[in-house]
Order: C-alpha cells, then structure tokens, then sequence
C-alpha cells in the first residue's frame, strides 16, 4: 500500500484558481483585476529604473555567491530599520531592534509566527476580518489557534471601530493581534490616526503582542504617512513585531525580499530576540538568497538609488490613486446611480468595490472582468486602456 495513499487533495488557492481561469479566457478584452500585483499604465509588470540601474552597479562588482549570514545582509537589515523606525529614532539607535532579512512579507510573518510559539505556546491569533487569507495559514500551521476581530462593516463602508475594540478589550492577555498596518488586503480601508490611537491603547492595557503587517508602505499616502501605526505603537513604549515587504514596494515579487523587525525594551533583550529569530531560520532555510535583499539594500542605501525609488514609488501610488478616481468619474458618466465615490476614501492596491458575489461572477463570465467574488478588486490593474471597458461592464451588472 502507498504511503501517500491517504493524503488528500488540499483545495486550489481560490485566487491562483482565478489567474488559470483569466489566462485561457479567449475574450480579447479580458481583464484581470483578481491579482494582488501593480502593473504600470501598460498593464505591465514595471521593472523600476532604481532596480535596474543597483543590479548593473552589482553586476560590476562581479561578486561572489557565498552563503549570507543567518539573519541576512547587514546593511539590508540596517536599512530596514532606518525605513521602518526612523533612522534618527531611539529604538534603532539605542540598538533595541532585532531586524532579520526573510523571503518576503510572508516570510517575515511566518518567523515571527515560529518564534512566538516557542515563546508563548498557548497564545491565541487575532486576524481582521476579513484578512489577507494566508494570515490564518500562516498563524495556524505555526500551531495558533486564529480568530477574527472585526474590521469591516459592510453596511457602514467602513471600519466597525466599536467591534474591533470590543474584541480587543475582551481578548487575554498575551493574545497576538495581527494588524494592517497600511492599505488595508482586501478592503482598502485604513483606520485613521485617532483610531490607531484607541486601538494602541487597547493593546496595551489589555497587555496583546501587536503583530504590524507592512507589505505596502509607501503605496498608501506616502512612506512616512503609511508608517503611522509603527510610529505610534512606538511612542507607546510596548515591544512589537513588524514584518516588512518589498514585493510591491521595489516590484520585487518575485525575488522574495522581506524582513521581521522585533522592537524590544533594551539592547540586552533585542540581542537576546536576535539570537532566537536566528534558529528559526537556520532550522526552516538556513540563510536568506543574496540577490533581492542586495538590490534592496544598495536601493536604499545609495542616496541618488533612493530618490529614484522614491520617485517611481511615488508614481505608482498616484497612478492607483487616479484609477480610483477614474473609476469613480467614469461610472457616474455611464449613468450608474448608486455613488462609488467610497472608493476614492479607499487606500492601496485593493478595493471592496460593494459588488455582489452575483455581480462578480456576471463580470467574470459575461465581460472576462477577473476580481475576487467577495468584491475585491486590484484598482492597480485598472489602466487607461482597460478602464472604459471595466467601467462599462460595471456599469452593466449593477443597472
Ligand atoms: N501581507 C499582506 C497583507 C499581503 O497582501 C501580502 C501580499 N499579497 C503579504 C503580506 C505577503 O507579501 P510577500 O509577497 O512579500 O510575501
């Protein structure tokens, strides 16, 4: 008898599912907007200048392949934490951060995940509701039980505050919360500086391990404004955790380059943290691959590199802004009643477009519009070329 006989067939990623269906729909003027990936006015993948012009610097250097450290590229993991915290902050200057480089965010999640289950086993996992699904994988195969904390209200076409907090206020101490802390997967809507206020002190009091998920700082508002929830968990004095993403940040998505900062109290503890986050990876992948976090770290480390990406950053998110704001414009020029102007409130990659599971599955099999059948779609797969034609089909489903 084979040993494998038993194993079951795991179910299809239901968004990888989607991709394959988009990719042998024969319609000529199909549209993907069911990937959580940037594509530029071309409705390409952009490869940034800043990417090019480091990897030409690297190629002349001509180095060698040796394994990197366990935690990653020194210079990488001090660029994190100068992004991420401030260069000129006290947590970073006072060496109270422990930063590991990790194969993208999910990476940086998933190390943090092993270490927190080692540290505190019986801990429970609050995720939002609705959340980026690979927060609860990632949480429950580290051994954690997930649950949700409310986040979006459907009716409202916002954030349900007041069950948010409730769920905080009532969750045991040492509880695990994961937070967006930028551009909110799916939904778009980010809490506000006064709601991260509450939501800090609530972590607090209640004494929880606040777990920030930054994949997307720099396509919100801006990279310090999307860096307010770390700033402000900061100024709270608590230790936390952040996981760090560059796959849309420098269009590296392939290339897995991510990090896990672990702010703690003092040098002593961090070194302590740095030590433990280290065997996680050595008994996972050993060491981090050299290329992306190199790129990266000559990025952001190089000033004239660092404006560049700064600038290409910046284009991006003020592409997806126009595309909200099109979309808008444009569904109230086809003659469509109900307002969308909700989806300009809306920031990042991703909008909860208040579409039906029917409406989405009408736009799919009628239009080869491609999104999510919870009614997200990727607003940055919108282009001026595509737009006309997804606002019209909109337009169609919802008359
Ligand atoms: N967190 C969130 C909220 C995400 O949306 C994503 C990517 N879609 C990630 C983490 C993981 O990013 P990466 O591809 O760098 O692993």
């Amino acid at each position: 008898m084979s040993l494998f006989n038993a194993v079951e067939m795991a179910p299809r990623d239901p968004i990888l599912g989607l991709t394959e269906q988009f990719v042998a729909d024969p319609n000529p003027k199909k549209v993907n907007l069911g990937v959580g990936v940037y594509y530029d006015d071309n409705g390409k993948l952009p490869l940034l200048e800043c990417v090019q012009k480091a990897e030409e610097k690297m190629m002349a250097a001509h180095a060698a392949r040796g394994y990197l450290p366990i935690d990653g590229i020194a210079a990488y993991d001090a660029a994190i934490k100068a992004l991420v915290f401030g260069a000129d902050s006290e947590a970073v200057k006072s060496g109270r951060v422990a930063t590991v480089q990790a194969l993208g965010g999910t990476g940086g999640l998933k190390i943090g995940a092993d270490f927190l289950k080692k540290l505190n086993p019986t801990a429970k996992v609050l995720i939002s509701d609705p959340s980026w699904e690979n927060h609860r994988g990632i949480f429950r195969d580290a051994g954690f039980t997930v649950e949700n904390y409310p986040y979006y209200d459907a009716d409202k076409r916002g954030i349900d505050m007041d069950g948010m907090l409730t769920a905080l206020n009532t969750a045991p101490a040492g509880t695990i919360v994961v937070l967006h802390a930028c551009c909110h997967n799916p939904t778009g809507y980010d809490l506000t500086a006064a709601q991260w206020d509450q939501v800090v002190a609530a972590v607090k009091a209640r004494k929880l391990v606040a777990f920030l998920d930054m994949a997307y700082q720099g396509f919100g508002q801006g990279i310090a404004e999307d860096g307010i929830a770390v700033a402000k968990f900061l100024a709270s004095g608590e230790d936390f955790l952040v996981s760090t993403s560059f796959s849309k940040s420098l269009s590296l998505y392939g290339e897995r380059v991510g990090a896990l900062s672990v702010l703690c109290q003092n040098k002593d503890e961090a070194t302590r943290v740095l030590s433990q986050l280290k065997i996680v990876i050595r008994t996972n992948y050993s060491n981090p691959p050299t290329h992306g976090g190199q790129v990266a770290a000559t990025i952001l480390n190089t000033p004239e590199l660092r404006a560049l990406w700064e600038k290409e950053l910046a284009a991006m998110r003020v592409r997806i802004k126009e595309m909200r704001g099109a979309l808008v414009g444009k569904l109230k020029e086809k003659g469509v009643q109900r307002d969308f102007g909700f989806i300009t409130q809306q920031v990042g990659m991703f909008s909860y477009s208040g579409l039906t599971k029917e409406q989405m599955v009408r736009l799919r099999n009628e239009f080869g519009v491609y999104g999510i059948e919870s009614g997200r779609i990727c607003v940055a797969a919108l282009n001026s070329k595509n737009i006309d034609y997804v606002a019209e089909s909109i337009a169609t489903v919802v008359r």
